[in-house]
């Protein structure tokens, strides 16, 4: 398994959901939710996970109005749920109303591509505000701004409570950040008015906004000058006045979702680094058939000729062993036997799965990772297993020249490429990789004449990738991102290193991968 719950832990202040606790927990709850899908092996959402985390712990305090949670898509339990939610894509962020009763996919977060702490509370301020009554959480305050014979009798009634006033343009999010800071304190009332009436304005001295009024329960009243009128200075002050409570929290929910939490540290196989494992590229073929490409409800257009060239090159060129080239052999002609310009992938999926029983077709429906393994339950794993398995496809190509020249594809140098790039584009769950990946091909995948070349074009470009990410979070510290073959993978691959710059020996590098993704080479051990 990809491992589940890895980015986040039980010390996160979210909710960790998966297919059984995701339904429970937004389906006619008393407070809105707001889902990120995310897949532990996407770079983008390993990056993102600190962002995300910590706006859960800065509006934790507005749980009763709002919750946060995730769902990992790359763990195997949750794949059906990810397609039920229609999320293709990773991350993907979704609000759902308080109390619904029926099935509902959530909204999508609306905000470009900003999902800085700031506008992400914007954005949830926004969405509780014009949720229609009957979904407002009940714990959710008036977030409009109050009139100004509100504040003339809120100056005149006693109450046993403070009120605070913020005085504010329309647009500021600062009082209504502050009130929901607060909805969970008890003595405090939180309000927000515009600074429309002059005369109040003047009553009570506000000269400029924004500006914070307290009104005190015993009926004094005045402007808070101890601090800015800025949401965190404000919201601790509110927080620390005499008799200011937290109200314990009116569920457990976090308590008892994360129980089964973990970001351990994965016990390593002993595995030879020299090697592609057969494991590996067979894992790979599953989340391709059975995960990445069941996220999607049909096929058609775009989609449909890439996943059937897809096949077409598996069928031909994948180093499979019989039994999973029987079944890529079966997906191929029921593809080919049916001109049809939609197709479902439930059907695609029938067939994947349920021709295994017949004998001499069967893919591991599990993952296995080997030689992809990460230390971590989040790391490498699926990504891993892409890239092999598009290498060692480069290398069959150049192998077997004429593999493809009876398919539709024909014998076009680029054809592994090109299906590669429309793959990555049309289906791959990391959108940043896909727009770095689209952005490299564009440029100069056009420029590959021979097979030999598609095989040099892959390794220079996936050296590229290595570069850029060498450091970034997803880096798996046990296995950086170095230049590879590495020198002791293949001395003779490297040149004379002068000014500290690297130099191949392309040759020697084409030899190389011939054999390191070549057939004969790949071991069974852990294959299923
Ligand atoms: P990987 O880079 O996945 O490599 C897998 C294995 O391939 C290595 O262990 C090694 O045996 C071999 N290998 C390494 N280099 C080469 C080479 N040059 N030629 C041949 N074989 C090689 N992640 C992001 O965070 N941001 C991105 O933009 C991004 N873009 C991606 C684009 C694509 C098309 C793909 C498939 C993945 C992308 N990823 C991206 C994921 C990232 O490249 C890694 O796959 C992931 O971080 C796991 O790394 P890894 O250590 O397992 O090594």
């Amino acid at each position: 398994s990809v491992g589940a719950e890895a980015l986040y832990g039980p010390a996160d202040p979210l909710s960790i959901l998966n297919k059984e606790s995701v339904t429970r927990a937004v389906f006619n709850s008393s407070s809105a939710w707001l889902l990120e899908f995310y897949s532990s092996w996407c770079g983008h959402c390993i990056n993102y996970a600190p962002t995300w985390r910590a706006l859960a712990r800065d509006v934790s305090d507005w749980d009763p109005a709002i919750k946060i949670g995730v769902l990992d898509c790359a763990e195997e339990d949750n794949y059906g749920t990810c397609k039920d939610f229609g999320v293709t894509l990773y991350p993907t962020f979704r609000f759902f109303k308080a109390f619904t009763t029926e099935f509902t996919q959530g909204e999508n977060y609306k905000a470009g591509n900003d999902r800085e702490i700031q506008t992400v509370r914007q954005v949830i301020i926004d969405f509780l505000q014009t949720s229609p009554a009957q979904s407002k959480p009940q714990a959710c305050p008036t977030l409009e701004p109050i009139s100004s014979s509100e504040i003339s009798s809120l100056l005149t009634q006693k109450q046993s409570h403070y009120t605070a006033i913020i005085f504010e343009s329309e647009e500021s999010y600062v009082g209504r950040e502050v009130m929901l800071d607060l909805i969970r304190y008890s003595n405090m009332v939180v309000r927000r008015a515009l600074p429309s009436d002059k005369a109040i304005l003047e009553k009570l001295g506000i000269g400029s906004v924004p500006s914070c009024y307290l009104i005190q329960p015993n009926g004094s009243h005045g402007l808070i000058k101890e601090v800015k009128c800025l949401r965190a200075q404000l919201s601790s002050h509110l927080k620390a006045l005499p008799n200011v409570r937290k109200r314990l929290p009116s569920d457990t929910a976090h308590s008892g979702l994360n129980k089964d939490a973990q970001q351990g540290d994965v016990a390593m196989k002993e595995f030879d680094r020299s090697k592609l494992y057969m494991a590996d590229l067979e894992s790979g073929l599953h989340y391709v058939l059975r995960a990445e490409l069941a996220n999607h409800r049909t096929l058609e257009g775009e989609k449909l000729k890439t996943f059937k060239d897809f096949v077409t090159i598996l069928y031909k060129l994948f180093p499979g062993r019989p039994h999973v080239m029987k079944l890529l052999e079966t997906l191929q002609e029921w593809l080919v036997s049916m001109p049809l310009d939609k197709i479902p992938y439930d059907a695609i999926l029938d067939l994947v799965n349920n021709r295994m029983r017949i004998s001499g077709i069967f893919l591991t429906n599990h993952t296995q990772w080997v030689g992809c393994r990460g230390s971590k339950s989040h790391l490498r794993g699926y990504p891993c297993s892409l890239w092999k398995l598009f290498h060692s496809l480069t290398v069959q190509a150049s192998v077997k020249p004429d593999a493809l020249a009876n398919t539709a594809l024909g014998a076009d140098p680029q054809a592994v490429l090109q299906t590669m790039r429309s793959y990555i584009r049309e289906f791959f769950g990391c959108r940043e990789c896909a727009k770095h990946f689209e952005a490299m091909a564009k440029e100069t995948m056009d420029s590959v004449r021979t097979p030999d070349q598609a095989v040099l074009w892959l390794w220079r470009k996936h050296n590229a990738v290595n570069n850029r990410l060498s450091g970034a979070p997803s880096e798996d510290p046990k296995f950086p991102k170095v230049q590879w073959p590495t020198s002791d993978l293949c001395s003779a691959c490297h040149g004379q290193t002068g000014g500290g710059t690297q130099s191949w020996n392309e040759n020697e590098v084409l030899s190389f991968l011939k054999r390191y993704y070549g057939k004969q080479e790949i071991s069974l051990e852990f294959a299923d």
